[in-house]
């Protein structure tokens, strides 16, 4: 039974939540819409996908992403201009990653006619969940599990792939300061780390209460081997400015190659910003502090667009960055999200 159907199977929810949510008040990710995706992988294929009304799943104790952690996810959004239309912000991006990081954890690869088709269906049963207004959306949770039963330490021979969505409102996370990390490592050359595999944010939480009882409100994660070297943030890419020159760490084994990033790195071109991609020494970021070269860090990813940060710790010492009336990370936010709300031309063919 190796053959792929395009068919969907629908099965719509009897009652819609809709009318008990409260859009003016939502805290990020705990509310989702009427329906959800599934599509189990069985013998060897991926089935039929289904939507149906969203709900919980039961699954047998001994699953394997219970024990093993098999399991990857992604991270996307919807956004509804104002004349109702949808668009999602490149999606194939995300497509593309998430069968990357299936491959890393032995899940295999999810069909792509499958993805489209029951995410355009879904968006278009749950389209009212979607509010119009700079800075809502739907937040998009493509998900893959391991579910077959048995807790011999192998790949499983059965998955779920499943999709969830929940709306947003345009989410101001405060000021944040982050603490560089002198000891604790999210990834290592060979690992997982360019993965969205579910283990790596788990891993991340232990070190992070740390630096909040620290006074910091996330991570900026070094390389394993020399912790001399700037990486990321738990779910962002981070861009430092030095003067008026943008540097930003390669992407790699340890890296998540963020479609925020890859979307800066491309504006930044078009707005004459001097980039540089290349390793970033903590030293020469705490050497630009010092001499007041170091005018922004901001953290670039798809749930804040871009993340102004206010200040960071290192080694015991606190520093705290100027404010800018002329910030890249505003010049950066305000010209992607017109992008996303289809409030300017989109030269490169990113909205879906
Ligand atoms: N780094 C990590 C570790 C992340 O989880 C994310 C969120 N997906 C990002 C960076 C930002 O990626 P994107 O711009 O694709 O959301």
């Amino acid at each position: 039974m190796k053959n792929h159907t395009s068919t969907l199977d629908i099965v719509k929810a009897s009652k819609s939540k809709i009318e008990d949510t409260d859009f003016e008040n939502l805290t990020f990710g705990k509310v989702f819409t009427d329906h959800m995706m599934e599509c189990d992988y069985v013998d060897g294929a991926w089935q039929t996908p289904k939507i149906k009304p969203y709900g919980p799943l039961q699954l047998d104790p001994s699953a394997k992403v219970f024990h093993y952690g098999q399991a990857v996810f992604e991270g996307m959004k919807a956004f509804k201009d104002k004349d109702d239309h949808i668009w999602l912000f490149r999606p194939d991006e995300n497509f593309r990653r998430i069968n990357r990081s299936s491959e890393r954890l032995a899940i295999p690869a999810f069909p792509e006619e499958y993805f489209f088709s029951a995410l355009e269906e879904l968006l278009k049963i749950d389209k009212d969940w979607i509010k119009k207004g700079f800075g809502n959306s739907l937040y998009i949770r493509p998900f893959v599990i391991a579910t077959e039963e048995g807790v011999s330490a192998a790949p499983a021979k059965k998955y779920k792939f499943m999709i969830i969505c929940s709306p947003a409102q345009a989410y101001y996370s405060g000021e944040v300061r982050v603490q560089f990390s002198e000891k604790y490592s999210r990834a290592a050359d060979g690992g997982v780390g360019f993965a969205k595999a579910a283990g790596n944010y788990a891993a991340q939480f232990y070190p992070t209460n740390l630096a909040k009882d620290a006074g910091f409100q996330q991570v900026i994660w070094t390389d394993a081997n020399t912790h001399e070297y700037l990486e990321e943030a738990g779910t962002m890419n981070i861009f430092f400015r030095v003067g008026d020159k943008l540097i930003t760490a390669p992407t790699s084994d340890r890296i998540l190659d963020g479609v925020t990033r890859k979307s800066v790195i491309t504006l930044a071109e078009e707005f004459n910003i001097p980039l540089e991609v290349r390793r970033v020494k903590v030293k020469e970021i705490i050497d630009a502090a010092k001499s007041g070269e170091l005018k922004e860090i901001f953290g670039t990813g798809t749930a804040t667009v871009i993340n102004p940060i206010r200040g960071f710790g290192y080694a015991g010492e606190k520093y705290e960055l100027p404010k800018l009336e002329d910030s890249y990370a505003k010049v950066f936010k305000d010209k992607l999200m017109k992008i996303q709300y289809n409030e300017t031309e989109d030269k490169y063919g990113w909205r879906y």
